[in-house]
């Protein structure tokens, strides 16, 4: 993994979530900024908990700033309450991509710390005849529950006395139960317009093990129990969540209300619900993603095609590229969907000063320079930038009489708007020499499998004299020449919106183009020690990474990241 610079603070940009804050501060309701990062560990982070986790943790480092170290923190927090999902694999995967994007939390936690609290608060509640244990199936649950039109009917297990809620609660506890016989549920309301105040779940019997508790337990909270208790007990003042939760406040809130004297807890966390980010062109429900790895329709969470945060990171994405993401789309309270284009964007304009611009032919054509002296080799200067990047650096490029140009910068019978090669045409080679198309030779079907050219030795860093030369191509040299293996990366999906249900049937929106491996590349001599991580540009074709899992020394094999804009081929499309 390559390290990453840590995160900056992020510059303000006025949301509506820092004038909260900034309103909470001065009004004295807190005089702390405490956030979290509550992943379950039941998969691998995608971009869209990226926006949260530069929201979360950039609100801390930007607070450390006007507060102090001690009083603007964020906590990595996690939400482990379903055991049968969740992994330790998951967990430092989970680690690994928040560093990576350049984060350090100010406490790891997980809401398994906080199971034995949870329950003698379970036990309080029940004390107070604020909860009852309930015996009706799953089914007769939800019957029971009614719709948004219709209100709910209480269960009739809903005034069973204090006692003997106890004493059936403390024996789930015990494992005299099976899975699904007993729950637990906050009395509330069952005629409540909210679904979430009908009587919700608190506890459930699951018989099994915990990958950070064992076998210690076999009653487990629901999210909405243990999510608020986990905040109060950590201090959280601000609990930053995505909008699908906006009917769940209520009941954060009356966990909160209701244990707040008996528990002190030290402070009163509020719960501020914030759009999730969506793309186009992929997916990002783990269900989906899980969906995809298990099907084995890509290599695993880190396939480069994925809008996963380790499939980004092998992809060749930069955590700057991604927090600059992460700034452009902002901090709102209303759905929308991103462009894939904005990402790409944030890539291209982060890699544009970062990358070193080298000479690559993907689909190699043999160039004969017939009037160059058969073994003469000349060592021409390349620079790796461009002149408005503020850089300096170059490398000597290998010049002689057998090149590799691309297949696609030759035309047997070319358009006049092709200002590349064809029959009697001139371009320019790049850092090198211009020359003319004298001879093409053909296999037996007709293709193209070598060009003849003849060069001018006159136009060595200098235009020729009396004539225009529009094109300029790259090339590599035949005998100097390194092979490796090209991986192009395209969208996931090859419509904008996948179909959404529950079904399989995003699968059929999979683009078949999202990956195209070439072999037989033919990439510059300076690239032969270049290390798994390194990014590259290859000159007009897109910026390129060497592969962090497959590329070896002798057989390298490089991601494309992302494409430059091709003018011609836009030009053709339209
Ligand atoms: P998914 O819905 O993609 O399966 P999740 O919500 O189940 O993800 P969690 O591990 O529960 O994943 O999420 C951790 C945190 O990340 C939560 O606070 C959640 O709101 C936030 N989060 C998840 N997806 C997004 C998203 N697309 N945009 C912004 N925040 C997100
Ligand atoms: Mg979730």
């Amino acid at each position: 993994m390559n390290s990453s610079a840590p995160a900056p603070a992020p510059t303000k940009t006025g949301d509506f979530i820092r004038d909260i804050i900034n309103d909470d501060l001065e009004a004295k309701r807190h005089d702390k900024v405490l956030t979290r990062f509550p992943p379950e560990p039941n998969g691998f982070l995608h971009i869209g908990h990226a926006k949260s986790i530069c929201l979360n943790f950039g609100l801390a480092l930007e607070y450390k700033e006007k507060l102090s170290d001690s009083n603007a923190r964020c906590h990595l927090r996690f939400d482990d309450t379903d055991p049968t999902k969740e992994d330790t694999i998951f967990e430092d995967g989970i680690q690994e991509d928040v560093k990576w994007l350049g984060f350090n939390w100010d406490g790891l936690y997980h809401a398994s710390d906080y199971f034995g609290k949870m329950y003698e608060y379970a036990e309080h509640l029940i004390e107070a005849g604020k909860a009852y244990v309930c015996s009706l199936t799953d089914a007769e649950i939800k019957e029971y529950r009614g719709n948004v039109t219709t209100p709910g009917k209480n269960s009739p297990h809903r005034e069973r006395s204090v006692e003997e809620n106890l004493d059936l609660f403390r024996r789930m506890r015990k494992g005299e139960f099976k899975d699904g016989e007993h729950v637990v549920r906050a009395k509330i309301d069952m005629a409540n317009p909210n679904m979430k105040m009908r009587d919700p779940l608190l506890y459930r019997i699951r018989h099994t093990a915990h990958h950070m508790t064992g076998n210690e337990w076999c009653i487990y909270p629901m999210y909405d129990y243990a999510h608020p208790i986990s905040d109060a007990i950590e201090g959280i003042t601000h609990s930053i969540c995505t909008l699908e939760f906006e009917n769940n406040r209520e009941l954060y809130d009356w966990a909160i209300d209701n244990l707040m004297e008996y528990a002190k807890f030290p402070s009163r966390p509020r719960q501020y619900e914030f759009a999730r980010l969506n793309l186009n062109y992929t997916v990002m429900s783990k269900r989906r993603l899980q969906e995809l790895v298990e099907g084995k329709h890509v290599s695993g969470w880190d396939d480069p095609r994925l809008p996963t945060i380790a499939g980004l990171r092998r992809r060749g994405y930069t955590p700057e590229s991604i927090r600059a993401f992460c700034t452009t789309v902002g901090v709102a309270k209303a759905n929308s969907t991103v462009d894939m284009a904005q990402l790409e964007f944030c890539i291209r304009d982060d890699l544009n000063q970062k990358a070193p611009r080298v000479l690559a032919v993907l689909k190699p054509l043999k160039m004969v320079i017939e009037n160059y002296p058969d073994n003469d080799v000349e060592e021409l200067d390349a620079s790796y930038w461009p002149h408005d990047v503020p850089k300096e650096g170059s490398r000597k490029v290998p010049f002689c009489k057998e090149i590799f140009i691309e297949q696609d910068d030759f035309m047997l019978e070319p358009p006049k708007d092709f200002y590349r090669l064809g029959p009697g045409k001139e371009v320019r080679l790049r850092y090198s020499y211009c020359v003319t198309c004298t001879d093409v030779v053909k296999d037996a079907d007709g293709n193209v499998t070598e060009i003849r050219c003849t060069y001018d030795p006159e136009t060595l860093g200098q235009n020729p004299v009396g004539r225009k030369v529009k094109g300029t191509i790259h090339w590599v040299s035949a005998r100097h020449a390194v092979d490796a293996e090209v991986r192009l990366y395209e969208r996931l999906l090859s419509e904008e919106a996948p179909p959404t249900g529950k079904d399989s049937e995003f699968l059929n929106a999979i683009n078949p183009e999202a990956l195209q491996v070439v072999k037989g590349c033919k990439i510059e001599r300076s690239l032969k020690e270049s290390k798994p991580g390194e990014r590259f540009q290859f000159e007009r074709q897109g910026f390129f990474v060497v592969d962090s899992k497959d590329s070896k020394p002798d057989a390298l094999v490089f991601n494309r990241i992302v494409t430059l804009k091709d003018s011609y081929a836009r030009a053709q499309k339209k």
